[in-house]
């Protein structure tokens, strides 16, 4: 990570996301002007710069159409628009060819969509499948299914009191049953960010098949498919500025080509007879139906303003924020945080204090305007590891100061005086 990149200025960049002006509370009918929002909840959702919004205006207003199918000229611009996202989408991961990026309505689909197709078709009971203990659901649920099905079988790389993956346990973990290794580059509760380079490495040293989730870490850190070495990569457009309903799966061509479809329908064929079909090419295969079109669209102006800001400078503006939130949370009684030391984390702090449940901490925050998430976040099994049933989680992007951060952690403050006392 380059940590010499210019800083860049969050006052600035904010002026391009009108939701971050919003008021909390207002009420003009009451006289009430409400609080200014601090937006701390962007590990579940990040907000949307002008530019695309603007973008899915221009689609709606000047080439919407449907795509591949019309033989008209609007379809036609349509489908070009719709091709320009996905290069950008592979160009933002570093994949080789354009028929690697499929469009998904996000990480979880995209997940489901390597279980059901490449999990249906290449494990078989008695293969082993190699998670963490840090997985969000949408990285789990779809394992415990194909385990369901097929009879494959779980194993869990277990993470160190520091939340930080245990990579000798994850070498015995390891021998020629293991079909494949999938695990998040950056945990969504303790924002552990994880080896990805060593992890791929070492199970491809088994000749296991690599699923990166990079839901967490695709908006803040370089996504590099070759320089990773993965077979498959999943990613949300609503995580990184993009619309919600839309996100990719990186797969490796020759992966692809050797799955079979995952949804039936338009789009998705050769050709089709009354009783049977044979698939289309890459990447239309594993895209039946009419797709997002607008969301793609929205997502390749979300990927040119993460491009315009860069990526090096987000991690370095996130990582001053993350280690003012450590410096303030430490000084007040009873804060614990889950998660790793600052340099092996991303802008992710979960925390918890004691005595007091962390429904009401983020209810006082939410008082105050400032939007953060209490609860298992996806992640029942880490919290079942952690021994904690919720954690209350402030994640950071670019957009936000450290005035935010330091309002943020004086009324975590104030909510432990104010608890303590009852
Ligand atoms: N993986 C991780 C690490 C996440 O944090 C999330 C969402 O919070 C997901 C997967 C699921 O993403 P989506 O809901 O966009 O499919």
């Amino acid at each position: 990570m380059n940590h010499a990149a210019p800083p860049l200025d969050p006052v600035k960049l904010r002026e391009d996301f009108p939701i971050l002006s919003v008021r909390v509370g207002a009420d003009p009918a009451r006289g009430d002007e409400g609080v200014p929002l601090v937006y701390l909840d962007n590990a579940a959702t990040t907000q949307r710069p002008r530019s695309v919004i603007q973008s899915l205006v221009n689609v709606y207003e000047q080439s919407y159409s449907n795509v591949h199918r019309g033989a008209h000229w609007l379809s036609g611009l349509s489908t070009a628009g719709y091709n320009a996202a996905r290069e950008k989408v592979q160009e933002f991961v570093n994949a080789a060819h354009f028929e690697e990026i499929i469009f998904t309505r996000g990480t979880t689909e995209a997940i489901n969509l390597v279980a059901r197709s490449w999990g249906d078709r290449f494990c078989q009971a008695g293969d082993e499948i190699v998670l963490t203990e840090l997985e969000h659901h949408a990285n789990l649920v779809p394992w415990q299914q194909l385990a369901e099905r097929v009879g494959v079988k779980l194993r869990t790389i277990p993470i160190d009191d520091r939340c930080q993956l245990d990579l000798e346990q994850f070498d015995k973990l390891l021998s020629p049953r293991t079909k494949l290794v999938s695990f998040t580059a950056t945990s969504n509760v303790t924002g552990t960010i994880t080896p990805v380079v060593e992890i791929i490495a070492r199970a491809r040293r088994v000749g296991a098949v690599t699923l990166v989730d990079a839901a967490q870490s695709a908006p803040h850190l370089p996504t590099d498919v070759r320089a990773w070495g993965a077979d498959f990569v999943a990613l949300s457009g609503h995580k990184m500025l993009g619309p919600s309903g839309i996100g990719a799966l990186y797969g490796r061509r020759e992966l692809l080509a050797s799955m079979p479809p995952f949804l039936g329908g338009g789009g998705m064929i050769d050709r089709v007879w009354a009783d049977h079909f044979t698939p289309g090419d890459l990447p239309y295969r594993f895209e039946a139906g009419t797709p997002a079109i607008a969301p793609a669209v929205g997502l390749g102006a979300a990927i040119d303003y993460l491009n315009y800001v860069g990526l090096d400078a987000i991690h370095a503006h996130e990582q001053l924020l993350t280690a003012r939130a450590h410096e303030l949370l430490a000084d007040i009684p009873g804060v614990k945080i889950w998660g790793p030391p600052l340099e092996h984390k991303a802008g992710i702090v979960g925390f918890t204090l004691d005595g007091v449940h962390p429904n009401d901490i983020a209810e006082v925050l939410d008082q105050d305007g400032i939007a953060v998430r209490a609860g298992h976040h996806c992640a029942m099994p880490l919290h079942q590891r952690l021994g904690v049933e919720f954690t209350v989680r402030a994640s950071f992007y670019f957009y936000n100061t450290l005035a935010e951060v330091e309002q943020f952690a004086k009324t975590v403050a104030h909510a432990q005086r104010l608890f303590r006392k009852r």
